[in-house]
């Protein structure tokens, strides 16, 4: 292996005391600590694991986490009036609502009823807005944890010439946005897009968010490209593999991020980030 692994477990936990060093010094000036609402609808054992991850990052942020478990058979209009409570309620600063919702429920009425000053998962069309527009507020935890992973490894996009695999709202296209906001020539690939391995391969930048294992070949990489990968697969064997084929990447690559501990950690620590800054903007008043 040649390239220089980026250890997002060790940046994500300076993000998160950098975040309780914050949170402690509001406590001690008497004022009440952020406040985040982690509402999951149903059983779903992935959901299970990252709302548990997210619920422990909040105790070592030092942010007040209040758990909202539903069950899978609640109505739209009962979440929703949930969700209304929440946007009211002067203690909450973040409302995270876990996806997947089950079927029975738009996923689209759930994010657009989230008052955008709490949306700390970034996800309202006006947070996606902003950000398209150059003038960011909340912004969706895993592209901004890359672009931390990036900042602290020393590594400016401006002028790189960066590929995007995937496009979905919530990793590829808001990937894109934040690539362009630091100025780098950004291409979004997609289930459509013809000859992924001549794209990948003129990549200075590339980023994986597809969702299937090893789909981005070690030798499409461009020799010392930076390769970040965002896919969190489940392996037959219980063992977890991103969407980038890891070993012989690495031996192309300048930079790259493993599977587990490179982007996953950053989400979460980007969520408490999120969940602080909508605490002080609110505050604050500046929108
Ligand atoms: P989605 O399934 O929503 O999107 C997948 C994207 O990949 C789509 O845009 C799709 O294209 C594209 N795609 C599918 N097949 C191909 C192909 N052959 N070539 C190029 N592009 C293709 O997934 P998510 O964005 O939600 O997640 C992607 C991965 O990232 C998953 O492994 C997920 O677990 C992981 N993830 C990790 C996070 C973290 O914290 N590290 C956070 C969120 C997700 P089209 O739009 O045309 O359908």
């Amino acid at each position: 292996m040649t390239a220089i692994l980026i250890d997002g477990k060790r940046i994500a936990d300076e993000i998160k005391r950098e975040v309780r060093v914050a949170t402690d010094a509001l406590a001690s000036r008497g004022l009440r600590r952020p406040g985040l609402a982690v509402v999951m609808v149903g059983e779903h054992p992935a959901s299970q694991v990252y709302v548990r991850n997210k619920r422990r990052s909040c105790e070592e942020a030092g942010i007040i986490s209040s758990a909202h478990d539903l069950p899978a058979s609640i109505s739209e209009a009962e979440l929703l009036e949930i969700i209304g409570l929440l946007n009211n309620d002067g203690a909450i600063d973040g409302i995270l609502v876990q996806l997947p919702l089950p079927q029975q429920i738009r996923s689209r009425a759930v994010i657009e009823a989230i008052d955008p000053a709490k949306d700390v998962d970034g996800f309202h069309p006006y947070n996606l807005g902003r950000l398209a527009q150059r003038e960011p507020l909340l912004r969706p935890c895993t592209p901004y944890g890359v672009m931390r992973l990036l900042a602290a490894s020393g590594i400016n996009p401006a002028g790189m010439n960066a590929v995007v695999v995937g496009a979905s709202n919530i990793v590829g296209r808001p990937m894109a946005l934040e690539l362009m906001l630091a100025g780098a020539t950004v291409t979004v690939c997609h289930s459509r897009t013809r000859d992924l391995a001549v794209q990948v391969g003129r990549a200075e930048l590339v980023v994986a968010a597809v969702g299937q294992p090893g789909m981005v070949r070690g030798e499409w990489i461009k020799p010392g490209a930076v390769v970040i990968d965002v896919g969190i697969n489940r392996l037959p064997d219980g063992k977890l593999a991103g969407d980038v084929e890891f070993a012989p990447a690495a031996a192309r690559a300048a930079w790259i991020t493993p599977v587990p501990g490179g982007v996953g950690p950053m989400t979460v620590a980007m969520l408490m980030q999120n969940t602080l800054e909508a605490y002080q903007r609110r505050r604050s008043g500046v929108a």
